[in-house]
């Protein structure tokens, strides 16, 4: 796109995108861009990374280079920009070579304003040689954490990529991630030659998204009721950690009348695609996955991720929280979290063959996990304090902001725990020791002749189940360790003796019964704005809402594109909530940009005036 008159990056957001302000940094980093200088953007996922290199690559003069590591997710990306009017073409070798031809003419006639490019084909002689003889108006390179050797998602092309720099000094360059730690940011900084970028940091609050965890007492079950009472008509991710769990799940739910899916790296490589691209395009799919799944996936009304599984560190869970409510919408990471984990994580760990360092930086990664499950403050404050930031005030929307817990002095009870654990000979798993403590005669107690130590029956002032939550509290905390035999056996640890000499108190948290948290729960999701819960059955908005929806359906289905692509649920809200009944009035609409004002304005407009 190219005039006489200097274009505007607002004007262009308002024209092409259909959104009506900038958000947090966008406009600096476009016009340091649009000025021919390079910026490293860190930025959460739903943060609005990619209005910052394409709204440059329309202004300037010449074609945008997108470098994006994950062809599968090109195409979606291409077809929401051609449907937005922006001249746009990817390259990668799902193409014929007839293909390859068509776009490289367009590319030498400066038809284009973006190109999409796999870092592989990117590097090859032939794309770098025809890119030497066009205008090239940045190069953008997506998801620059790839570059980072320790990092999870490594890809060795992404090295490469300083060439970018070398053969093309005078373009600017703009790196983009949603990984916030210091060590990557300096490893894309040194390695991608990006030493004169500006570096732009947002914030990683998501403040759209609420967080819960939950104790696990029955999962499928509580997932079930998550899912009916809260979001019954929405898509969501459910995250396992075994192959088997994710298949087992994914049936479970498909019989309980749940359009489920699994996702897993065991599954071949046609299964998985299909069901990604089914749960990119169809509504109301829940993906049921082990962590295989997931990144550069930008569905931006994924509204909830659900882990039945603890994951291995808070970067993990952070990263896969993240995936719900893009769009900024009220979206739910739920958790549902128990003994069992505790025991299982620790034992993988102690189990594990990697070298000392490494399993030392996983166990410390764990702690803090565990940690962040326990706790009885905000978690959001917690989250972020974890990646450095300082957030002073509680959130108001997580599950301990909005439901306080209550913690109650146990010390004695540890005390208590933790000398059975030593009475017994540290060879015993939890449900021994609970039998123990509550005086229970079970033929083993009798073998093993323990109705005659010092803890026999010394704790019947407790139920099983608190007992339950006082030992998986102790091993978050580490005040006993899970053995390596496969049997789940407790140990003291060297943290054990203060509490046992009482020169340390302890707290728990108390865990609140389960009849009374469903009462609370329902409570708490009536509030939350969330989206199939949003209007009231019978109500008229509730009608036109599904009307539109309807609508966008058919239209995605007969163009083969998937549903958000035609209008986000943000934009259907927003018409649902202001009934626009002419063009202009809809073209007010955020998300309605001028392409789609003329492709789908008088459709919808038909179906608001109907309703
Ligand atoms: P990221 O790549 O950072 O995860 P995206 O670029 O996909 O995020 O943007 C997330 C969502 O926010 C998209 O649906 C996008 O259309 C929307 N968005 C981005 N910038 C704005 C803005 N200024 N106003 C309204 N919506 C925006
Ligand atoms: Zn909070």
């Amino acid at each position: 796109m190219q005039s006489a008159q200097p274009i505007l990056p607002l004007d262009v957001l308002n024209r092409v995108f259909g959104y009506s302000a900038f958000r947090g940094e966008q406009e600096s980093i476009i016009n340091r861009i649009v000025s021919g200088q390079d910026a490293l953007v860190l930025m959460p996922t739903g943060g609005g990374k990619s209005l910052c290199y394409q709204i440059p690559a329309i202004i300037r003069d010449g074609t945008g280079i997108v470098v994006s590591p994950l062809i599968a997710l090109m195409q979606d990306q291409v077809a929401a920009l051609r449907l937005q009017g922006v001249a746009v073409a990817f390259l990668n070798s799902s193409l014929s070579f007839q293909e390859v031809q068509e776009i490289e003419g367009q590319l030498m006639r400066a038809e284009l304003d973006l190109l999409y490019v796999a870092p592989e084909r990117l590097c090859q002689a032939r794309t770098l040689n025809l890119l030497h003889q066009i205008d090239v108006a940045l190069f953008a390179i997506d998801e620059a954490h790839c570059v980072s050797q320790w990092g999870h998602d490594f890809r060795p092309e992404y090295i490469q990529l300083s060439i970018l720099h070398e053969q093309f000094p005078q373009v600017p360059r703009i790196a983009l991630t949603a990984t916030a730690d210091e060590s990557t940011r300096k490893e894309i900084s040194l390695r991608l030659g990006l030493g004169n970028a500006r570096l732009f940091i947002s914030s990683f609050d998501r403040p759209n998204i609420r967080y819960r965890i939950t104790q696990k007492n029955n999962a499928r079950a509580q997932l079930l009721q998550f899912i009916n009472t809260e979001h019954p008509q929405d898509a969501g991710i459910v995250y396992c950690l075994s192959r088997k769990k994710v298949d087992e799940t994914a049936h479970w739910l498909e019989n309980q009348g749940i359009k489920a899916l699994p996702y897993h790296a065991g599954l071949s490589a046609s299964v998985r695609q299909n069901h990604q691209e089914r749960f990119l395009r169809e509504e109301e799919i829940v993906i049921v996955a082990t962590v295989a799944f997931g990144m550069g996936i930008d569905k931006p009304d994924v509204r909830y991720v659900a882990h039945l599984d603890l994951p291995k560190s808070i970067e993990s869970y952070y990263q896969e929280t993240g995936r719900a409510g893009r769009d900024g919408l009220p979206a739910d990471a739920w958790m549902v979290y128990g003994l069992q984990d505790v025991i299982m994580l620790r034992q993988m760990l102690s189990g594990s063959e990697a070298i000392e360092e490494v399993k030392r930086l996983e166990q410390r990664k764990l702690e803090a996990m565990l940690g962040f499950c326990e706790i009885t403050s905000c978690r959001r404050t917690s989250l972020l304090g974890y990646f450095g930031e300082q957030q002073q005030e509680a959130c108001g929307n997580c599950d301990n902001c909005l439901e306080p817990v209550e913690s109650w002095e146990g010390t004695t009870e540890a005390q208590k725990a933790l000398s059975c654990v030593y009475r017994t000979g540290q060879r015993f798993g939890v449900n021994y020791l609970i039998d123990v403590l509550r005086g229970k005669m079970t033929p083993r107690i009798e073998q093993f002749r323990h109705d005659q130590v010092s803890t026999f029956a010394i704790g019947r002032e407790l139920s099983e189940i608190q007992w339950r939550s006082v030992f998986r509290q102790l091993m978050a905390r580490g005040l006993l360790a899970v053995d390596m035999d496969g049997f789940g056996s407790l140990k003291l640890t060297p943290e054990s003796r203060p509490v046992l000499r009482g020169e340390e108190t302890v707290h728990f948290r108390k865990d609140v019964a389960k009849a009374r948290k469903t009462a609370r729960r329902k409570k708490s999701a009536q509030t939350h704005r969330s989206f199939s819960n949003s209007f009231s059955n019978q109500s008229e908005e509730k009608a036109v809402w599904e009307a539109l929806r309807s609508k966008r359906n058919k239209l995605a289905q007969e163009q083969g594109v998937p549903a958000y692509i035609i209008f986000h649920d943000a934009t259907l809200m927003e018409m649902v909530e202001y009934h626009p009944t002419t063009l202009h009035e809809l073209s007010q609409i955020n998300g309605v940009g001028s392409t789609k004002l003329e492709k789908y304005g008088d459709e919808f407009l038909t179906v608001l005036n109907q309703s």
